[in-house]
């Protein structure tokens, strides 16, 4: 499997809009960042780039430039709390079914492609499709509703019209929810759009589960006040927007070759593991390597990275990377 970061930055995404700061300021493509996402792909190469890390260090990253980043309604960064949606419309059922457990494999008849999905879609998500090379989807994993890791989820729908097929969408109930009402079109369309509306197959998670190939492990954090998932595939773990990593969730970490992990800054945040704390929770977890991601500008690539011991780096947006199995 191989993963690619779609985006690496916090909710304003870098650079922030009006600010003038060394890091937003930066020519180096590094300090670009879009708001966070993850793809997760295999079989023939995507992207046909250099899967090394040189080789990307090379390559120019352009998604940003093309961006001007747009609002979000309840950002990570705001630490607010999102109201669950309450708005569930009749019609939902035809497209939104959750499964207790979520167990089913619906994906095997696309295995000789190889599998691609995605946690968490930004508003850049399209933009990064484009520059990434994602040209198929076979499902999304959300991490929790805030704007910044829903906003790009009417993207969606282009996948959907290909493939005749609603998009398996799978998170907590409480993140299903809140998609049930902040996309309550695409539930209950009406009938006079003519663009087409997305359609999703919402899944609960409860529970390890299995796409095509693929073990899915949710990974229970607290973000601030809220809990909200994190995902482990194989040896690939995406803990993002974390400030508490419970016992019961470390003991499903062993063995990993690359994690993933919130580190919002160096000062402290109320829902953000801060760049001290996520190297002690880097330490204690020990993949084989770990990469910060869902950054401020107050953190500059090099910088940071220059800092670190070598197992930890610094995520950066169109790094792909090898998951060993
Ligand atoms: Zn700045
Ligand atoms: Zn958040
Ligand atoms: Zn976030």
């Amino acid at each position: 499997m191989r993963v690619t970061f779609l985006g690496t930055g916090t909710s304003h995404g870098i650079p922030v809009i009006g600010c003038t700061c060394a890091v937003c300021a930066s020519p180096n493509p590094k300090n670009r960042r879009n708001r966070i996402g993850v793809w997760l792909h295999e079989g023939p190469a995507h992207t046909g780039r250099d899967l090394t890390e040189k080789g990307h260090a090379e390559a120019k990253t352009s998604a940003n430039a093309k961006t001007a980043g747009s609002a979000s309604h309840v950002a990570c960064n705001d630490g607010a709390p999102i109201i669950p949606g309450s708005d569930v419309r009749p019609g939902a059922e035809t497209i939104a079914s959750p499964i207790p457990g979520a167990a089913a494999d619906t994906t095997s008849d696309r295995a000789p492609q190889g599998l691609s999905a995605v946690i968490d879609i930004s508003s850049e998500f399209r933009l990064a499709c484009l520059d990434r090379g994602l040209k198929r989807l076979d499902f999304a994993l959300l991490t929790h509703a805030h704007s910044d890791h829903v906003s790009g989820l009417d993207d969606l729908r282009i996948f959907s019209q290909t493939t005749g097929k609603a998009m398996p969408i799978y998170s907590d109930n409480r993140t299903l929810e809140d998609i049930r009402a902040r996309f309550a079109y695409a539930f209950n369309p009406p009938k006079e759009y003519g663009g087409g509306t997305p359609q999703y197959d919402l899944r609960e998670v409860t529970g390890v589960f299995q796409v095509g190939g693929w073990r899915i492990t949710p990974l229970p954090v607290m973000h601030g006040p809220e809990p909200i998932l994190g995902f482990r595939i194989g040896n690939f773990a995406f803990i993002t927007d974390v400030t508490v990593i419970p016992e019961s969730t470390l003991a499903l970490l062993d063995g990993l070759d690359v994690l993933a992990l919130d580190c919002l800054r160096k000062r402290p945040h109320s829902t953000h593991l801060s760049l001290d704390q996520a190297i002690a929770y880097a330490k204690r977890i020990q993949a084989r390597r770990t990469y910060l991601i869902h950054l401020t500008h107050e953190l500059e690539h090099e910088e940071t990275e220059n800092d670190l011991p070598p197992e930890i780096r610094v995520a950066y947006d169109g790094l792909e990377i090898e998951i060993a199995d």
